[in-house]
């Protein structure tokens, strides 16, 4: 294969495969929650090849541009390379080539209310600033983030309170909130906003935001350029993950999912879904492992 620097990008109209990439997990370590230069690399000479690289994550743009955007361009982004990010849950994305990042499109009525909002960044720095940070890139969410340094049981333990703290708040602000099994009306019996817990952040967000939403996005930006994928491959390490998929296979495109964290179990899906194990890899292979061990088996499939 030749060089990212010395080739131009080979957009086509149909490609074989187009690829929709959570972020933390499979392409991002949950770890370290920076991204292995292979990932870069393969990432890269994949869009080169025509291949769609489509993010869709529950990270805002900034997440997006300093782990991802900027170390891709770093490592010889060719001229005519484009590749979309979507970001908190479908209500922000952008589009990047090497000149950089496009603008930013934020759906407003996905976003939640600032007043509660700020309610939120004052308990963090009141009562959680020990295990946790309020996320102040984020455009629509609200996000409050485990600190690296703190193990990862402690954080749990604290998220349990800051999420009960947070439950308390909504419904001083009037909000209607779902958390997992807990449901809470607004003065209107609906509910317009969730709580969604994950093992290194708590996110609070329209009940409308998802990997669902993302991936209609991602075939709406991919349709604006005239590309007509034959199939798709979506890659997860959580359960809302398959929304990508699920969305997918309801709107009749052929579509695999990549699960890089099976250990909760696989659901029956009506698709097929893969794991490191169909590669030939262990169980050990998780997270961004798998997710690389899987980058570079489409890379070689479609560049022999
Ligand atoms: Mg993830």
């Amino acid at each position: 294969m030749t060089s990212p620097e010395t080739s131009a990008a080979r957009p086509m109209k149909t490609p074989p495969l187009a690829l929709l990439l959570d972020v933390d997990g499979p392409v991002a370590s949950p770890v370290t929650r920076d991204v292995q230069p292979a990932i870069i690399a393969d990432l890269l000479a994949l869009a080169v090849a025509g291949i769609p690289v489509i993010f869709n994550t529950g990270r805002s743009d900034t997440f997006i541009r300093e782990q991802v955007m900027e170390p891709m361009i770093a490592a010889g982004m060719p001229a005519g390379t484009i590749i979309h990010a979507i970001c908190e849950k479908g209500a922000v994305w952008f589009s990047y080539t090497p000149a950089g990042p496009g603008p930013v499109h934020v759906d407003e009525e996905l976003a939640i209310p600032g007043s509660f909002g700020d309610d939120v960044r004052r308990l963090v720095a009141e009562d959680y600033s020990a295990h946790m940070f309020f996320d102040e890139t984020k455009r629509a969410m609200v996000s409050v983030e485990q600190h690296i340094a703190i193990a990862s049981s402690d954080y749990l333990a604290e998220q349990e309170l800051f999420d009960a703290d947070v439950l308390d708040l909504m419904a001083r602000h009037g909000l209607g909130v779902v958390r997992l099994d807990h449901h809470a009306p607004d003065s209107d019996a609906r509910i317009d906003y969730r709580v969604d817990p994950t093992i290194i952040s708590t996110d609070i967000e329209s009940v409308r935001l998802g990997k669902d939403l993302g991936a209609s996005r991602a075939v709406e930006l991919l349709a604006a350029q005239g590309i007509t994928p034959q199939a798709w491959r979506t890659v997860g390490d959580s359960r809302t993950d398959y929304a990508m998929a699920d969305w997918l296979h309801h709107n009749d495109h052929a579509v695999k999912h990549v699960d890089v964290r099976p250990a909760d179990g696989i659901p029956v899906k009506p698709y097929e879904v893969l794991t490191a194990a169909d590669l030939g890899l262990d169980g050990d292979t998780i997270h961004d492992d798998a997710g690389a061990a899987f980058l570079r088996h489409w890379l070689k499939a479609i560049t022999g």
